[in-house]
């Protein structure tokens, strides 16, 4: 938002500036296939040069046609020779324009891919923090919507840009010879439009910023609207017509800024043109009297008109390139923004820490999100040994899964410490971190893939793994509605695909437990509630084997069920971020306090 409010007598500054981005656009395409960045170089070339050849071919045949018609000296077949090189001239522009599209098409579809990897590749080192983050979320939207087009654009305006500064050259090199005034209207008559075609550009830039949220909002009014997710609230619920409308009302909104824009934008292009085409009827009847004068023949009369014209054209797609390679720049200002988004570096290389025996400890941790009005934890200390397991109970937005994103350095505490085998998790290596920890969220992924890889996900060193895939599914009590599908494992998960299978909560559920027990080398399991849509009977049947599978494990559960919660070792209550009560189930009972009253509540509704 800051571009906007810089003074517009920074204009001709920034416009400089913003080529920095060139340079970097033609590295990378140069990186992507020299071969073809060669080719394009070269046929430009060509495609630059000969159209001032044509020009100097047609005076001569004119030239050639008088001559013959004046003396009887002069050989026909000359003219007739020079017609059939004119023609293979004009084959040779034809070829090599159709090279030259042909090398673009194949470069935008490397380019496309490239430049989309980047961008894949740079989300995955991003934090999860990021991604909350809507600033940060726009910055990606606008980078993958216009970004991997733009690269090539830029090189193609400017491989155009010096294709018709060759022509131009070598137009201005004849003109010259009937007056260096000539080349002086030429060029000077394009300017001014030139200059609005560059406002224009920047506005229509900033335009695109600033819509960016709104974009967003239409692109996710399209996915309510038309995914399989959304449905079935849009249908039932009749949001329909009304997302419908506030589809529309965003178009509206833009589509009026839109219009004065293009209508500015072409209403100055049209004044502007005129000058041109006066510059043009001008220096016709200028090079037509010079004619009638007997300053030139009547074959250099037709070159210079041709010149002219040429000329012109080429001095309007000049400075055309020069603006749209302006508009190109900006646009992958966008990109190398959102890539040279600052990643909090991983400090921490240690893969083991020096005390085993002291398991998962929380020292006085407190954290709020980034931008959060309030502490989300507040002072958390506890401590859980290789071998026992925990549960944590509280109301929804206690700050139960935030603990767990603390736990796997999604992110870090504001203050206190976490420390496992008696390391701060600020000095682990996040990869030997993570390999310790096994973790189900509430909103785990529902892949759409097969179900085996849905399982496989889980540890992706064995994602193909069939054999582990059926041992984690049996754990995760997933193997008997698997073995029921006709294809098994390798039945197709989802509808986005030919031939998925939608299941149940439940059934999702399982498969997701299912992935966690993949993680057999992990040895802090933690599920958060992934078993609310199961029943009891199946949620407590996994927690069973879970503890039994368990041994030498660190587990951390979280479930509003107590027949679940009443059977970990210790137990801790949250309320509000801060922990109140903390025990087992029985010395919780005799405190008498919260964990009491809501164990007693459940129960009650079981009797
Ligand atoms: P629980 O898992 O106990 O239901 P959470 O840990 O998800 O609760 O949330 C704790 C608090 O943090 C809530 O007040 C919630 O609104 C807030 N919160 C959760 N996630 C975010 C986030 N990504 N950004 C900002 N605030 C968040």
């Amino acid at each position: 938002m800051a571009d906007e409010q810089e003074p517009t007598v920074g204009l001709p500054k920034r416009f400089l500036g913003v080529f920095q981005y060139s340079r970097r656009a033609l590295a990378l395409v140069w990186t992507t296939s020299r071969g073809l960045t060669v080719a394009l170089a070269l046929l430009t070339l060509v495609a630059g040069v000969l159209p001032a050849v044509i020009a100097y071919i047609g005076q001569l045949i004119v030239d050639g046609v008088v001559a013959a018609m004046t003396s009887t000296e002069h050989d026909p077949r000359r003219v007739l020779w020079l017609i059939v090189l004119e023609a293979f001239v004009v084959i040779l522009v034809a070829a090599s324009q159709r090279g030259l599209s042909v090398s673009q098409s194949l470069l935008r579809a490397l380019l496309g891919q490239r430049v989309n990897v980047m961008i894949l590749e740079k989300a995955l080192t991003l934090q999860l923090a990021n991604f909350e983050d809507s600033e940060f979320y726009d910055k990606l939207t606008q980078a993958r919507r216009e970004a991997s087009s733009r690269p090539l654009s830029l090189v193609n305006r400017t491989f155009g840009l010096v294709q018709n500064a060759i022509s131009l050259t070598s137009y201005a090199v004849l003109l010259f010879a009937f007056s260096p005034w000539a080349v002086v209207i030429l060029i000077g008559a394009g300017l001014p439009s030139f200059f609005a075609e560059a406002k224009f550009s920047g506005d229509a830039f900033r335009l695109f910023r600033w819509r960016s949220p709104e974009t967003r909002m239409q692109m996710y009014l399209e996915t309510v609207i038309a995914r399989e997710d959304g449905v079935k609230e849009v249908k039932l619920f009749q949001l329909g017509p009304r997302l419908l409308q506030r589809y529309r009302d965003i178009f509206e909104k833009l589509f009026v800024e839109d219009r004065r824009l293009t209508l500015r934008r072409d209403t100055w292009g049209f004044v502007l043109g005129l000058l041109s085409t006066a510059a043009f009827y001008g220096a016709y009847a200028w090079i037509v009297i010079t004619t009638i004068n007997g300053g030139i023949t009547l074959g250099a009369m037709t070159m210079y008109l041709v010149l002219f014209r040429q000329g012109q054209a080429a001095v309007a797609a000049s400075l055309s390139a020069i603006s749209g390679m302006y508009e190109d720049n900006l646009y992958l200002s966008n990109l190398y923004d959102y890539l040279g988004q600052a990643v909090t570096p991983h400090h921490g290389e240690a893969k083991h820490g020096p005390h085993p025996e002291q398991g998962l400890e929380f020292r006085h941790v407190s954290f709020y999100y980034p931008g959060a009005s309030g502490n989300a934890l507040t002072d958390v200390s506890f401590q859980i040994s290789p071998g026992e397991s925990l549960a944590l109970v509280g109301e929804n937005g206690s700050g139960k899964t935030t603990l767990i994103k603390l736990l796997t350095k999604l992110y870090n505490p504001t203050d206190g410490k976490i420390l496992l085998d008696g390391l701060d998790l600020k000095q682990w290596d996040v990869e030997a971190l993570r390999q310790r920890i096994g973790v189900i969220f509430q909103d785990f992924g529902r892949y759409q893939f097969s179900v085996g890889e849905n399982i496989g996900a889980g540890d992706v060193r064995h994602i193909d793994d069939a054999e582990r895939w059926a041992k984690a599914a049996k754990t995760g009590m997933a193997a008997p509605f698997i073995e029921d599908m006709p294809e098994g494992y390798e039945t197709q998960l989802g509808r986005w695909f030919k031939g998925g299978r939608e299941l149940s909560g439940g059934q999702w559920q399982k498969i997701a437990l299912s992935r966690a027990f993949m993680r057999t080398d992990a040895d802090i399991l933690v599920l958060d509630e992934p078993t609310a849509a199961m029943d009891a009977a199946s949620e407590a049947a996994i927690f069973d084997h879970f503890q039994s599978e368990s041994h030498n494990k660190m587990t951390i559960l979280i479930s509003h069920r107590f027949s679940t919660v009443r059977a970990a070792d210790r137990i801790i209550v949250i309320h509000d971020g801060e922990i109140t009560e903390q025990g087992n189930h029985e010395s919780l009972l005799a405190e008498n306090g919260q964990y009491a009253h809501l164990f007693r509540l459940q129960a009650k509704g079981y009797q």
